[in-house]
């Protein structure tokens, strides 16, 4: 009886369920088996020295390969996987293989790279989160300066003190942290001098008008000073033109990535293009400048 009162509540659950909810449910189980079926791929895409145009590193960004509905975005399926838990083994999964990649490519005599990993806040608030870390570093035998970590901002300010004490863990192992998407959060200045951090990452949002809007231009201005005055690496994310490459050169950024560079790549063309293009040429600036 109790087992056709769970039926019957079941079923009512179902059938008081809209569309979007079953539709939700469903990708739910396939991402479920995405990652035991092998439909899951990191592309990486190439992390630039803005003065000598070396790619320095990449950033693994995960690709889902669905067998009906094509390629699907991470956008679309991340807060899916935050929200499910499932974002657990699919991270795991993530830090793993990038940090085998990684080392695949020094063991293969290319210039050791650096290799950012994001972080969504479930992974970050994971308790076992710098023993997982520990694992793919040792599994990988990839030394802990060559791995960054990318923490979002809205993350780091849900609980500062427990976000400090994490952060903490993760630098006593080696590995460096950055944080993605800065100035669309809503942290609080005032912290940013406590987070033993390593990098900011410009949000792309004002890297696209950087030199069209005199706001967005002036945001960059100030989080490039910001960074530099707080002995942080900083780099802009989404560099797409020359125009927008050349005001960030002008004001001092010193790393970049966008599609003006390069897209995000499989891994064997990561490879190709280490071999035969390492380098990228960076326009030279504003010819009314002073030489020198
Ligand atoms: P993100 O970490 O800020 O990554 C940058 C996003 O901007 C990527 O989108 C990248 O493909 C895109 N992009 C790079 N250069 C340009 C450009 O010049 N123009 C434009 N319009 N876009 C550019 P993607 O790959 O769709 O990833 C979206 C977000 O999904 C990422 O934002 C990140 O927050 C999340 N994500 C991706 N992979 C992972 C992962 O393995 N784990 C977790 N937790 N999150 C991930
Ligand atoms: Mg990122
Ligand atoms: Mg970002
Ligand atoms: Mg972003």
């Amino acid at each position: 009886r109790a087992k056709e009162q769970g039926r019957d509540r079941i079923q009512h659950y179902l059938t008081g369920m809209n569309a979007g909810e079953k539709i939700r449910m469903k990708l739910e189980r396939e991402l479920r088996l995405a990652l035991k079926q092998q439909q899951l791929e990191l592309h990486y895409q190439p992390q630039v020295d803005l003065v000598d145009g070396r790619i320095f590193g990449v950033e693994a960004l995960l690709r889902w390969h669905h067998p009906q509905r094509g390629m699907i975005s991470p956008g679309e399926f991340i807060p899916l996987a935050e929200e499910t838990g499932l974002i657990v083994p699919i991270g795991e999964w993530v830090l793993a293989t990038a940090c085998r990649q990684a080392m695949a490519w020094q063991a293969q005599g290319l210039p050791p790279l650096k290799m950012a990993v994001n972080l969504s806040p479930r992974q970050f608030q994971l308790p076992g989160l710098v023993a997982q870390v520990a694992k793919a570093l040792k599994m990988a035998d990839l030394p802990p300066e060559y791995l960054e970590l990318e923490l979002t901002e809205s993350l780091l300010m849900r609980d500062v003190e427990a976000a400090i004490e994490a952060m903490k863990g993760l630098r006593k192992l080696g590995v460096s942290l950055s944080i993605d998407d800065f100035g669309t959060g809503y942290s609080s200045l005032s912290y940013l001098q406590h987070f033993p951090l390593n990098q900011l990452k410009i949000d792309r949002a004002f890297v696209n008008d950087v030199h069209l809007k005199p706001g967005a231009g002036a945001i960059a201005r100030a989080i490039i000073a910001m960074s530099k005055s707080l002995q942080l690496r900083v780099v802009a994310e989404g560099i797409e033109t020359a125009e927008q490459l050349v005001f960030l050169r002008t004001h001092q950024c010193d790393q970049g990535q966008g599609y003006y560079f390069s897209r995000p790549l499989p891994a064997r063309e990561i490879t190709a293009l280490l071999q035969h293009r390492p380098c990228f040429e960076i326009p030279t600036l504003n010819k009314t400048e002073p030489a020198g």
